[in-house]
């Protein structure tokens, strides 16, 4: 007797071999059978006829931890509806454990206002109980932010870590690797991590390769200085043997794009001298940017209250905007998405704010920056069609989203969220797949599963197979859809007709049930 068996379905089982068709048996937590089971009962059937049926998806590089979400509203619907199953945070080197002093959460600061939470936690192990106790509906792992440990051992000076500072660096990770935490994420690009030396880099990558963890790369530099910034990762992973994931591989400003030929070469040139590198895609034309990330790199060095005091200084405030316009950013169509201290301005672009307020574009900019204290996320038409669609082909290539869980109702909050927190995974399958035949079901599918979970370690998920967790997901590949759009991000996929998550169904005929049986992924 089997709790569920789901019967007559094509499956795709993660591993990117060809579809085939078999009935699957679950009991417990797991997939217990996988073969004919016409003589076989069930407490609940699921018919799956013309149906395919895969592990449920692995997102690797999720923000529903940093932008509070698994907390505010931890039925993170948006991605339950997508037929994610498993959700790894700690992204972009910033996490929420662990929390030795009350600098390290300043890292967060970027997308949330931190006036507004609660935290009872310092160790990633008391985390991620908290975060077991929430009962998401989905597993939940975490990385661990290199910014969030700098900032606790360095506050906000400018300088490079002495030898003794490293080294307790280097003592928190391990211990936040004994805890579980599957790996180190840094966010190069942000104001704070970009003072960190290749000393310190490296040193920190060897800890992660000794590990046996993963070390992620939210880049230095995604437009003019891509390369540089791609060949800096690349030398860590090098010397240090550490397994390298590129956070959101893509290029911003049309006059870079040409770069991703090259962007591509060296990364598959490393691949091919040894080094173990990755990287992943949402498959989105747009950004989903803190606005300062746009300005000139030495703006926001060494913190945001420098960055705010450089913006207010009318000398300094004169060469940036001379640089903001020799730049490749078009900064004219930024549409802002975030902005707490004033709702009106929310879904408009900078061209229009600026229009409004009677000043230049790049002026607009600056005093949004000033305004909000630093605090403001965009929306940008930054990227290329072409690069997405070399990317997301690529066989190095995951699928992320880069997003975040919400619900619909968020949407009385007037924040303007990204379509790839509604529609990443769906708009990979209609898009990629079916309308524009650019990806293989099956290698579709291994990149949002199998792949996922053995680049970040994930036992035992990813892959349908006798033994693994039941993490599944029904798909009806006649309406697989992705709705949300940048002018209406606010709407569910739809065609994910059933998630089963450890054995629970989280998604029954395309509604959502409200079982939330999320486990936590330690490594
Ligand atoms: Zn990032």
């Amino acid at each position: 007797m089997f709790d569920i068996i789901i019967r007559g379905g094509t499956i795709i089982d993660g591993s990117g071999k060809p579809m085939f068709k078999s009935d699957i048996g679950i009991k417990d937590d797991e997939i217990s059978k996988m073969e004919d089971l016409s003589n076989e009962q069930a407490e609940y059937e699921i018919d799956a006829q013309g149906k395919y049926v895969t592990p449920g998806f692995i997102d690797t590089n999720n923000h529903s931890d940093t932008k509070w979400r698994i907390f505010s509203d931890p039925n993170l619907k948006s991605l339950v509806y997508q037929g994610i199953t498993t959700i790894i945070g700690g992204n972009c080197g910033s996490s929420l454990a662990p929390l030795d002093n009350s600098e390290m959460i300043k890292s967060i600061r970027k997308w949330l206002d931190i006036t507004k939470i609660n935290i009872n936690w310092v160790s990633i192990k008391d985390f991620l109980e908290e975060v077991k106790k929430v009962n998401l509906p989905v597993n939940f792992g975490t990385l661990i932010g290199h910014s969030t440990v700098r900032r606790g051992i360095v506050g906000d000076s400018l300088k490079d870590l002495e030898d003794i500072e490293l080294e307790e660096m280097k003592k928190i990770i391990a211990k936040a690797f004994k805890e579980g935490a599957v790996g180190l994420s840094t966010g190069l690009v942000y104001s704070h991590a970009k003072l960190a030396s290749q000393r310190e880099l490296q040193e920190l990558a060897k800890l992660v390769s000794r590990k046996k963890r993963i070390f992620t790369a939210h880049i230095r530099d995604e437009s003019s200085n891509i390369l540089e910034s791609i060949d800096e990762v690349i030398k860590i992973a090098q010397k240090t043997g550490a397994r390298l994931q590129i956070s959101h591989l893509k290029i911003m400003g049309e006059k870079n794009w040409s770069f991703m030929d090259d962007v591509l070469n060296k990364i598959e040139n490393a691949k091919e001298k040894g080094v173990d590198i990755g990287f992943d895609v949402y498959p989105y034309t747009a950004t989903g940017s803190v606005l300062y990330t746009f300005l000139p790199d030495w703006v926001s060095r060494g913190g945001r209250k420098l960055m705010i005091g450089r913006l207010k200084d009318s000398r300094i405030r004169k060469k940036i905007i001379k640089e903001m316009k020799k730049d490749n950013i078009d900064y004219g169509n930024i549409i802002v998405s975030v902005y707490s201290f004033d709702n009106t301005v929310i879904r408009r672009t900078i061209k229009d704010v600026a229009k409004s307020q009677e000043k230049g574009i790049e002026d607009a900019v600056i005093d949004l920056l000033i305004a909000s204290n630093g605090q403001i996320t965009t929306i940008t038409k930054v990227l290329s069609e072409e690069n997405l669609n070399k990317v997301i082909k690529h066989p190095l290539s995951i699928i992320s989203s880069n997003g975040a869980g919400y619900g619909i109702s968020h949407k009385s909050s007037g924040d303007l969220v990204h379509p790839r927190d509604f529609g990443s995974f769906p708009k990979v399958l209609y898009d990629f797949v079916k309308r524009k035949n650019l990806l293989e079901w099956e290698d579709a599918i291994n990149k949002m599963t199998g792949k996922p979970a053995k680049r970040f370690n994930i036992k035992k998920r990813g892959i349908i197979q006798k033994g693994y967790f039941a993490d599944v997901v029904v798909i009806d590949p006649e309406t697989i859809k992705d709705n949300a759009t940048i002018d209406k991000p606010y709407q569910y996929s739809t065609g994910i007709d059933y998630v089963i998550v450890n054995g629970k169904i989280v998604v029954e005929n395309g509604e959502y049930t409200e079982t939330r049986n999320g486990e936590i992924i330690s490594n």
